[in-house]
């Protein structure tokens, strides 16, 4: 059974400039050569990430990192650019986001678990949720139209896969090579990896993303949930 993501418009909700790289960049870079529209919408700006060694201008340096990424999949990309460790699941949130869904008018979304470890990774979730609701509510206004449909959405798998049973697989052995690019554009958190207090992305993402393929009997994989709701769920 192989799932085509050919007539779909898939974009990632993420809290971090690197957190699709390192969750779900091997699905979307999948759903691309299948001949789906990919987006990646960054909800904040990273500028709390700093490594020992001090990077001015961080916020910046990030948006470059992330844009060199997104171009290397040929995703749109799209800042939302809330502060690091600002981010509640509020009405001035959801209004931003639910213009950015009518401007790239997706079909499926890829969003944070709830059951995910950083605080912002849960507000993301609940706000990808919430606004891909309304984004299909004609009674909710912004400068775009309503979407026709709310999009389907998938649950990504927690950083470390803790607390995350997963629903299904997508086999990324195709393109975890491009997934490790993408995360290389990522310098400014690269270097980090010798910094006492954080744990090496690049380990954690391949780790990651080898064991979710051994439970799936294929060389890399990405784990997800549907999103099981009214109007959310899609046969495939
Ligand atoms: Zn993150």
């Amino acid at each position: 059974m192989k799932l085509c993501f050919g007539r779909e418009r898939v974009m990632a909700v993420v809290a971090h400039p690197d957190d699709a790289e390192l969750l779900c960049a091997g699905t979307l870079a999948r759903a691309k050569a299948d001949g789906a529209s990919v987006g990646i919408c960054v909800l904040c700006r990273g500028d709390k990430g700093q490594p020992a060694k001090s990077v001015a201008h961080l916020a910046a340096v990030r948006k470059r990192e992330t844009a060199a990424a997104a171009e290397l999949l040929g995703a749109g990309v799209y800042f939302a650019g809330f502060a690091d460790g600002t981010l509640t699941d509020n009405p001035r949130i959801r209004k931003v986001l639910t213009q950015i869904y009518r401007e790239f008018r997706p079909t499926l979304v890829l969003a944070h678990s709830d059951e995910d470890y950083h605080p912002d990774h849960r507000a993301a979730s609940q706000l990808a949720e919430a606004a891909s609701w309304f984004s299909a509510s004609s009674g909710h206004k912004s400068p775009s139209p309503a979407l026709e449909l709310p999009p389907a959405l998938w649950w990504i798998d927690t950083v470390g896969m803790s607390r995350f049973q997963p629903g299904f697989y997508i086999d990324i052995s195709d393109y975890a090579e491009l997934k490790e690019r993408m995360l290389a554009c990522h310098r400014s958190q690269l270097s980090r990896a010798k910094d006492a207090n954080f744990t090496a992305v690049a380990d954690l993402m391949r780790l990651q993303y080898r064991t979710r393929g051994a439970q799936a009997g294929v060389a890399a994989a990405e784990a997800f949930q549907i999103h099981d709701a009214l109007k959310r769920t899609r046969a495939w």
